[in-house]
Order: C-alpha cells, then structure tokens, then sequence
C-alpha cells in the first residue's frame, strides 16, 4: 500500500525539495530497532554482558549513553530476554529518547507528565530524576493508563504518581506546581506510517490532524497553567502537520506569550530541520524558529520538538 496521496502531498509543502525522497522512502522499510538501559535496574556495562551473553549484536549510539541499535531481525530474540520482561531494558524510538533529554529533569523536582501512556518517555524521566522528586504521569484512556501501571512497576519506578483523567484539566486543578513539564501530545501518528502496515494509516486524514490541534492547544494551555514561573516545558509530537505543532504553539503564544520564552534546541544529529515560517495564511511567531522537525532516517522517527520557559 502506499502513503496517502494527501499525506505525501503536504509532506511536500513541508520538507525541504532536497530532503522529501528519502523522508518519502523512509516510510518503506522496517527501522532499525533501537532501545536503552533502565538505569534503576542496570547500567550498560552489565545490560551488553547480557545481550553478548544472548549472542545479539548490538551497536552502541554514539551520543546517548545506554542507548543501543540492533536489526529488527533480532527484535524478537531481544523481547525474549530476562533483561527485557525484567524491566532491565526499554525499546523505544531514539526520537523518543531526545524529548527527555531536551527536558532535562533533576533529581529532586516536581515533573509532570500530561499524555503518559504507555510511559516510554515517563520512565526515561524517572531514570534522570533517580527515582526521587515528585513525577505526575496522566493518562486518561483506562486500557493505556493500566499499561503505564504496569510498565511502571516493571521497570522498578518509584517516584511516579499516576492519575486517569483528562490532560485538559490539571492546569486549573494544579496551578504553578510543576518545575518540568512533559507534554507529547495525542496526534495524528504521522510520524509511525509505514506503507507495510495499512492499519498504521487507515485513521488519518486532514480533518483529523485538524481536530486533534484543537486538543492539543488546550493540552498546552493546561500545561501553561500548571507549570512554575522559571519552569520549562516540553511540547512534541510524532506528527509532521503544522496544524499539529507550530500552530498550537502560536495559539500559546498569542494567548500567553509575554510570560514565554521558547529556548533553542541542540540535537545531537543533523537529520533536522527548522520549524515553518508560515502555513497557508497563518504567520508564525518567530520564537517558534526555537522547536525543530526531526526529519525521519532509517533508525530515527519524524519528531516535533519546542522547549519553552515561563518567565
Ligand atoms: N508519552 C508516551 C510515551 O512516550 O510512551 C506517549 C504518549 S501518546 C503520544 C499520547 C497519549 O495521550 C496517548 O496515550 C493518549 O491516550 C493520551 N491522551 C489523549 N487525550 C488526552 C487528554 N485529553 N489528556 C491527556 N492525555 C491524553
């Protein structure tokens, strides 16, 4: 199957003309499958004796401590590990990887996580925070909140306090609480098409990836409220639609830019790009050239990443 016409054609619209084929032909092949060390349990000295051990390969990723590539060949011999149903172990997107670290949290903080589910991103948090601080995770779909309980415990999280409700509320029910905030929105999925699983595009059109902007502004409103003066906040999504990632912002902006500030980002790869100027008759604010587009690789999924402060 291939990508929808629509979806190829706005990608077009968005990625630059020297860089839209191979982005297109990414969408192809199965990535290459990409996890880290749970430093609760492990380190990485003692997760490779357990992967040599199991006679995986492994390559380690050059600017990421404890984070590793293997073939998705050997994906399933990975999951059958004692180091991975042991919780010593996470497969995750490196994109993924890039949002905790972008955010930074210290041990000791009061963190939250708005749109936790399964909790990829909010156990790389615990990890960084060692377990100690106060780490919010929401979650307000009932099937993915018990995954998160569970991969939770899993992985030896202990700071972690998990509430099933509505994102959209926590601001008003928690003013000024948070130090960090990490908001990966629900979105279109774009990001996750491959042509080889129809499924994995069968829900997406543009109507939707418009629905879901009006979700995300108000995550985002909720997220300001909720966050300290001096606080940071991550926004990303797995979506390359403008609608989803500079427009929610511009809706912030407008609505509280005099107490934000966004906050450039160093990524440790170059497969980036800046964020849109403009889309159709929207004008971006230029603090918004601050997020950055991850552009899709073999091994890396498309991301949409902006820190912000409040002032
Ligand atoms: N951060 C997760 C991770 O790294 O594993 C992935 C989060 S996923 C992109 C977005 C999540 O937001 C989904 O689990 C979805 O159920 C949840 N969600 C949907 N509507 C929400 C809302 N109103 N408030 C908070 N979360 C919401």
């Amino acid at each position: 199957m291939s990508l929808p016409e629509a979806f190829s054609e706005r990608l077009r619209q968005i990625v630059p003309l020297s860089q839209i084929e191979a982005v297109l032909k990414t969408f192809d092949a199965p990535k290459q499958v990409t996890f880290r060390v749970n430093t609760l349990k492990s380190s990485p000295a003692e997760l490779e004796g357990e992967l040599e051990a199991a006679n995986i390969p492994y390559e380690r990723i050059g600017w990421l401590e404890g984070a590793y590539r293997i073939s998705p060949t050997d994906k399933l011999r990975l999951t059958q590990i004692d180091a991975f149903y042991q919780g010593r172990l996470y497969i995750q997107n490196l994109a993924s990887m890039v949002a905790p670290m972008m955010l930074a949290p210290l041990p000791e903080e009061t963190v939250l996580d708005l749109a936790a589910a399964p909790g990829g991103k909010t156990l790389m948090l615990a990890g960084m925070m060692k377990n100690t601080g106060w780490l919010s995770a929401v979650e307000p779909s009932r099937e993915r909140f018990f995954r998160l309980r569970a991969n939770l415990e899993t992985q030896g999280v202990t700071n972690a306090h998990t509430y099933m409700t509505d994102g959209r509320s926590v601001g008003k029910k928690c003013p000024e609480m948070f130090d960090r905030i990490m908001l990966d929105a629900p979105c279109s999925s774009e990001a996750r098409f491959k042509t080889h699983e129809p499924k994995s595009m069968s829900f997406w059109s543009i109507h939707k990836a418009k629905e879901t902007s009006k979700l995300q502004r108000r995550l985002l409103l909720s997220a300001y409220d909720a966050l300290k003066p001096g606080g940071k906040l991550l926004y990303c999504t797995c979506s390359f639609s403008p609608e989803e990632n500079e427009s929610p912002l511009q809706h912030l902006l407008e609505r509280h830019g005099e107490h934000l500030n966004t906050l450039p980002l160093i990524l440790p790869f170059d497969n980036i790009q800046k964020p849109l100027e403009r889309w159709g008759k929207e004008i971006f604010d230029v603090r918004i050239q601050n997020a950055v587009r991850i552009l899709p690789t073999d091994t890396i999924d498309g991301f949409f990443l902006c820190l912000l402060e409040k002032k």
